[in-house]
């Protein structure tokens, strides 16, 4: 190894030290960098690159869904933020406020947006007249600042982060929830299809909802490292923010009636996620549906051959992209073979296709799996055949990997001693009856910080029927069952 190679690779490890290894990939993958100030990251373009991928996929769903775009003022207005008691109460510690223009000192301070209720519901609610105006669905991609004292994990713990929230209202009840549970829907379905993420979805405990919701629901992504990793919320607003803004619609009699509303967001931390799932000592590791370049073509020539492997390569790649594939051809001259393979390793493009003078005269293509290294060799013939399995092939190992992961990592206990010992020694979820009472969930989260990450959905059997009869932690009668783990 060349000492510009080793200065290329990972050099902490996954499993003895997590954090370490995790900033190095983020860094040495050329997906971000710190800022000057604490809590902030530079998001370079192979970084920027995820989130655009990550933002077409769920654009293009929230479009087929009715969701149109826009955008709002960045800051707010002190007044319209305390309009709604609870989101003034539970953003307060967290809002970066805006108290000059210049050298003048602002009449009225201005928050920067911690979350959009406090500056979108008040323009629904002229935008909204009659039932006919329902239901309106909105989101904004945007950047958020929540000010909170914590070291920095580039996309799992910033100050600013990216993302997208939805706003909508609707006539009822029913629509509102139906609508709470299309974007919790497509969320899980962007774990699963596009990061090759296996998920648990359900719904937050009362005492942890969003400040004002009626229901928040979640979907939990697992990590290697035992952490549970909130994915994206939707949540269920009831009529608590119509009303607080006066959303309200004249029905089919003329009767003025309260709107129900939603939002529902979710952030780049999918992306932590995604790097800390699949991700491993060689590098980054990207699935398919999200990589910038899903393949990579290194062609492996000597002086008398160059020409040949070349052309042949050339021939491949308009192959590939003429189906509207991403592939690089690295043709780059001052960089060997070896080099080329560790650096698109550490860079995680899906699939590499090494072509030789041996390839060229046998016709055929020697394809190589990021996520194990497995070889396969295809007939030129059937390149454009061969590649698309190869790529439906590395995401489903991604995603069995994390299924797998997700399936072992949720373990009964009953009792303190059990819960305590079983995430201290495994990580992961502990399944248990609960009471209701946040009283239990602090006792444990004092001990280990481990928390109710999800409940079961109120139509879920094991709502109804709790896997225990009594709460895991004070013995007394369980209402349902409940998830907890160590979260980010
Ligand atoms: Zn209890």
């Amino acid at each position: 190894m060349s000492d510009e190679t080793q200065e290329l690779g990972i050099t902490e490890s996954k499993e003895h030290s997590p954090g370490e290894w995790y900033a190095e990939v983020v860094q040495k993958a050329g997906l971000a960098d710190y800022a000057p100030m604490g809590g902030f990251i530079v998001t370079r373009p192979r970084g920027y690159a995820l989130w655009e991928g990550l933002q077409n996929h769920l654009d293009g769903w929230f479009k087929q869904t009715g969701v149109q775009n826009a955008y709002f003022p960045m800051l707010i207005p002190e007044s319209y933020l305390e309009a709604e008691k609870d989101i003034v109460e539970g953003f307060d510690p967290e809002v970066a406020w805006v108290t000059h223009g210049g050298h003048e000192e602002l009449e009225e301070r201005l928050a920067v947006r911690p979350t959009s209720e406090s500056i979108i519901t008040p323009f629904m609610s002229q935008w909204i007249r009659s039932h006919r105006d329902l239901p309106m669905r909105l989101n904004q991609w945007c950047s958020v600042i929540r000010w909170e004292a914590t070291d920095t994990k580039p996309f799992f713990r910033t100050k600013e982060f990216l993302w997208q929230e939805g706003h909508t209202a609707h006539r009822d009840r029913e629509g509102a929830w139906d609508e709470t549970m299309t974007r919790l829907d497509q969320y899980e379905r962007l774990y699963e299809d596009v990061l090759a993420i296996d998920v648990l979805t359900g719904r937050k405990p009362d005492h942890d909802k969003f400040p004002g919701a009626d229901t928040t629901t979640s979907v939990e992504a697992l990590m290697p490292d035992g952490k549970s990793v909130q994915g994206g919320t939707s949540h269920y607003l009831g009529t608590g923010f119509a009303e607080a803004y006066d959303v309200t619609y004249a029905d089919e009699d003329e009767e003025e009636q309260l709107a129900h509303t939603t939002s529902w967001g979710t952030s780049w931390r999918a992306l932590g996620a995604l790097i800390m799932s699949h991700s491993d000592d060689q590098g980054l590791v990207l699935p398919p549906a999200i990589a910038p370049e899903q393949v990579v073509i290194v062609p492996i020539w000597q002086e008398d051959t160059r020409e040949e492997v070349l052309e042949y390569c050339e021939g491949l790649q308009s192959d590939l992209e003429a189906t509207g594939l991403s592939v690089n051809l690295d043709d780059r001259d001052e960089r060997n073979p070896g080099f080329k393979f560790n650096e698109w390793e550490l860079k995680g493009i899906p699939l590499r296709i090494e072509v030789g003078p041996n390839e060229v005269d046998d016709e055929e293509v020697t394809m190589v799996h990021r996520p194990d290294g497995e070889n396969v060799v295809a007939d030129r013939a059937d390149l454009v055949s061969a590649v698309e399995d190869a790529l439906d092939t590395v995401h489903a190992k991604l995603f069995a990997a994390s299924e797998e992961r997700l399936e072992e990592g949720v373990r009964e206990a009953h009792g303190r001693a059990d819960i305590l010992g079983t995430i201290g020694q495994h990580g992961g979820y502990v399944k248990t009856g609960w009471c209701g009472e946040e009283s239990c969930e602090t006792e444990i989260k004092d001990q280990i910080a481990a928390e109710i990450v999800a409940v079961p959905m109120e139509d879920d059997e094991e709502h109804e029927t709790p896997v225990h009869d009594t709460c895991g932690v004070c013995g007394e009668e369980s209402v349902t069952t409940a998830y907890f783990a160590k979260s980010y």
